[in-house]
């Protein structure tokens, strides 16, 4: 089921492929979740298919292997386990396979993705290999934050630059490639980010989101056991808990700044509140800083059944 937001960079790679002007390296630069290793997938299919006339055909025994990413001649490299990084060992071993003969006689591909999780050793490892790519070689490389790679790097990739499709049209192909579900409320909570929504279970994700809205509601109301609600979280989902805090943190705040008020706005009001309205700005951004950098520290060895209870704490403490 092809994104149609990808219509655009899907006909030029495939008119560059015909003229065989197609470049020995793409950096596929795409809003988050918004279908660039989809790209770089199809982009592998384009070059590996056994039907150059019709490529990718989707059929042919090399596009087939090739969308299991179990095609010889194609390489796929992504952080391993729960690492975010792409290690310099593993850009060597792309390097050293890239340089090896096609098992097909054409083209070699290699994918790496997120290419802006290697390091700045993992990225002079590849260097070379786009200085003086081998024949037939193709190198994807799928960024969301592109400004993180060397500019070495950067300057010898061709871009394609990807965007989010809108919540209309990210929905109306959920709705074609997976069935129907509130696709609309999943991507409420994953952000516009389709593909994190293709892969998930939308009806998982609704209820996790309500579970969270509750415990966060229960915790502003002061009442609840933060300690017993930081363990569950802690155990299950976590990620996607993360993200239903942080949507639910920047509803409020973009609620609040378009209400017109500003930073010395204090909680007292006249009118009824709604859940949340305790807390002012710069408590709603503080409690915001606190989820982004548990977001960002998902790798660290750290004890997160505490820094959520203190995260519950934060709601709990602050309303008044
Ligand atoms: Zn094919």
């Amino acid at each position: 089921m092809t994104p149609g937001w990808l219509g655009p960079e899907i006909t030029k790679l495939r008119t560059a492929f015909a003229a065989r002007r197609l470049p020995h390296a793409l950096l596929i630069h795409e809003a988050p979740g918004a279908g660039g290793e989809w790209l770089a997938g199809w982009a592998a299919r384009l070059v590996l298919c056994s039907n150059p006339q019709e490529a990718p055909c989707e059929r042919c025994g090399s596009c087939q292997r090739a969308a299991q990413e179990q095609h010889p001649d194609l390489n796929v490299i992504r952080p391993i386990e729960a690492s975010t990084q792409i290690r310099i060992e593993q850009v060597r071993e792309l390097a050293a396979e890239l340089a090896l003969t096609a098992h097909q006689g054409g083209y070699k591909v290699g994918i790496l993705t997120p290419a802006d999780g290697m390091n700045r050793f993992a990225a002079n490892a590849l260097l070379k290999t786009l200085e003086e790519p081998p024949q037939g070689t193709l190198l994807l490389l799928v960024a969301t934050q592109p400004s993180r790679l060397p500019a070495t790097i950067l300057s010898r990739c061709q871009r394609v630059r990807i965007r989010a499709p809108g919540r209309a049209e990210a929905t109306a192909w959920l709705e074609a490639a997976r069935g129907p579900g509130d696709w609309g409320r999943v991507l409420e909570v994953l952000g516009t980010a389709p593909m994190a929504a293709a892969a998930s279970d939308p009806a998982a994700v609704v209820e996790i989101a309500g579970e969270v809205r509750r415990g966060l509601e229960e915790a502003l109301a002061g009442g609840g056991d933060p300690v017993a609600t930081a363990e569950r979280w802690a155990r299950s989902e976590l990620p996607l808990r993360l993200a239903c805090v942080e949507n639910w943190l920047t509803e409020r705040i973009r609620g609040r700044v378009t209400a017109g008020t500003d930073f010395t706005e204090v909680r007292a009001g006249t009118h009824s509140r709604g859940p949340g309205e305790s807390l002012d700005l710069r408590q709603l951004f503080g409690l915001l800083d606190t989820v982004l950098e548990l977001k960002s520290s998902l790798d660290a060895p750290i004890n997160r059944g505490l820094a959520l209870e203190s995260l519950l704490r934060g709601f709990s403490a602050r309303a008044a």
